[in-house]
């Protein structure tokens, strides 16, 4: 069976990875000249920048990938533990570290509230017991049917679910700075801290169980050993292919995917095609006849998650005191965050995330200075498109914050910093509103009301990536996979797993 996968983000990696080993010919059609999507590497200035990702958490999901074909993860790249796994930055010089070890985490919250450090064990609990639902349970599960969902409902009741992670966190904590250091993650996949369910209090308990690493050599190396993964297994990989269509038989299967390349249309046979762009954008390359009535008011009524602003910028000389991992947080919050989500212009005071590789990983030092990145949640261009002529002004913005608070002399030590917005976001990775991070996950677009795994009309369209089932990040993205090699496992039973056709082969050179 020949399987197309359109996108080479990571989901659409895993998915074609996944497929590869249940035995079906793949091929991966990316519209950029280069993969990765997010996790692609910007080359500026003669140096090589992860564009987007930069932490990794549950490695065992890309130790997985590799297992699929007998190979073992750690043969290719090497993961870097984190350590302390970000630094927080707050605007009255207060600092907390969160940290791998949990007296150590204790003893950091006890920094700033004493009474706080006391809660956090119950705090971790829960956490881990939303981990265990929220993520074991209902991770790689199947949301194509509203049944499914419902069987939920009473557990996540009993959880909390239906509050707000801000909220959550006040059951346990009492210090602003401590709520706000255990209810940011959500802004990790494009969430409202404010607004998001309190089940994204998994990630805690996710990154308590993995820890927090670094690819040996950047993200992008990582995306470049799982393309190679994919070619020595025979997936072919091609760049410059901007999906325009999907031709349906009187079925409604999909049958080719057709793409631009260099002003030419490749049509590409299928038996089957995974989606992992946007799912905004599969639903109006297919047409609103070709989707059912709830696809329908799906598309219409989805929320964004916030834009991007991102700074990648190189200095004279280096900052050895910065941990690689920093939030340096405004003195608004709530304030802030309703600028973010809901304002119609750029925040004056952004919160920030500033990025240090070198910290962490030594191949990522430079002898004449130092690279980083920094990067501004920003509204998504649905609420503000200014960024003609205010981009300059933002970034003089970001660059004196990070003067103020962390980097003494930065204006005079740079030697170049180059940005993207959310213009790129929307023009050259095909996000609908420039959204940085595909669909806000919110409950009311979590599980079966999220864009679902596989189109409800097309039985051999599948769909990966932030925007569908379990979310974003690269932990959600990777984990769509699993979703959709259970749903092709079931729709295609006669195909023979990849391994099993190498073992039949090897068996028969033996005879
Ligand atoms: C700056 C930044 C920092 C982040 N940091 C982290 C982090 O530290 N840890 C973490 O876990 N997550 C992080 N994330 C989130 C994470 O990067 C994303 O959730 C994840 O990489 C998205 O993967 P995806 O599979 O959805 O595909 P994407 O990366 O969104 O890629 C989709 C690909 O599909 C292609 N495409 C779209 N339409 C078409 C078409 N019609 N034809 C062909 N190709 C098409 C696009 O060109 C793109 O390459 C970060 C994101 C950003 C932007």
């Amino acid at each position: 069976m020949r399987a197309v996968v359109v996108g080479s983000g990571a989901g659409s990696l895993a998915s074609a990875l996944r497929l590869r080993a249940l035995g079906h010919e793949v091929d991966v059609l990316e519209a950029c000249p280069d993969p990765g999507g997010r996790a692609r590497t910007f080359s500026l200035h003669g140096h090589a920048f992860d564009a987007g990702p930069t932490v990794i958490t549950a490695p065992w999901l890309f130790d997985e990938l590799f297992e699929l074909f007998g190979e073992r993860r750690a043969d290719s790249i090497e993961f870097l533990p984190c350590d302390p796994w970000y630094r927080l930055s707050y605007a009255d010089g207060s600092e907390m570290d969160l940290v791998p070890s949990v007296e150590r985490q204790e003893a950091q919250i006890s920094k700033l509230s004493p009474q706080d450090a006391k809660n956090y064990r119950a705090f971790l609990e829960h956490s881990k017991r939303l981990y265990e639902v929220g993520y074991e349970e209902l991770g790689d599960a199947d949301f194509t049917s509203i049944t499914s969902m419902l069987s939920m409902v009473p557990k996540l009741f009993k959880l909390g679910g239906f509050s707000t992670l801000w909220r959550h966190t006040a059951r346990y904590f009492s210090d602003r700075r401590v709520r706000q250091a255990f209810s940011l993650q959500p802004l990790l996949v494009g969430g409202n801290p404010l607004s998001t369910t309190s089940i994204y209090g998994l990630i805690h308990a996710m990154e308590r169980k993995g820890g927090i690493w670094f690819a040996k050599g950047g993200t992008s190396a990582l995306i470049h050993h799982l393309i190679a993964l994919g070619e020595r297994h025979g997936i072919r990989f091609h760049y410059d292919h901007k999906v325009v269509s999907l031709t349906t038989d009187t079925s409604g299967k999909v049958t080719s995917v057709e793409a631009a390349h260099r002003g030419e249309q490749v049509t590409i046979p299928c038996d089957l095609a995974v989606w992992g762009g946007d799912p905004r954008g599969l639903y109006s390359t297919l047409g609103s006849q070709r989707l059912s009535l709830t696809e329908r008011i799906r598309q219409r009524t989805v929320a964004s998650s916030m834009g991007l602003y991102v700074l990648y910028f190189k200095t004279k000389r280096s900052y050895p005191n910065l941990a690689h991992h920093t939030i340096v947080l405004s003195e608004r919050w709530e304030g802030l965050l309703n600028d973010i989500f809901k304002g119609t212009r750029l925040p004056k005071d952004p919160s920030l995330y500033l990025h240090r590789p070198a910290a962490t990983d030594p191949s990522m030092r430079v002898n004449d200075g130092e690279l980083f990145y920094v990067l501004a949640p920003v509204p998504h261009l649905g609420n503000y498109d200014g960024w003609k002529f205010d981009a300059p002004r933002f970034k003089d913005t970001v660059i004196k914050i990070l003067e103020d608070r962390l980097m003494p002399g930065l204006s005079s030590e740079l030697v170049f910093g180059e940005a993207v917005d959310p213009r790129y976001f929307r023009d050259a990775l095909m996000s609908p509103l420039g959204a940085g991070f595909s669909i806000a996950p919110l409950l009311s677009q979590s599980a079966w009301f999220r864009f679902h795994n596989r189109m409800d009309r097309i039985p051999n369209l599948y769909l990966c990536g932030a925007g569908v089932h379990p979310g974003g990040g690269l932990p959600g993205v990777v984990t769509s996979a699993k979703v959709i090699e259970r749903m092709v496992t079931r729709d295609f039973p006669s195909v023979h797993p990849y391994q099993a056709s190498i073992s039949e082969i090897a068996a028969r050179s033996v005879a």
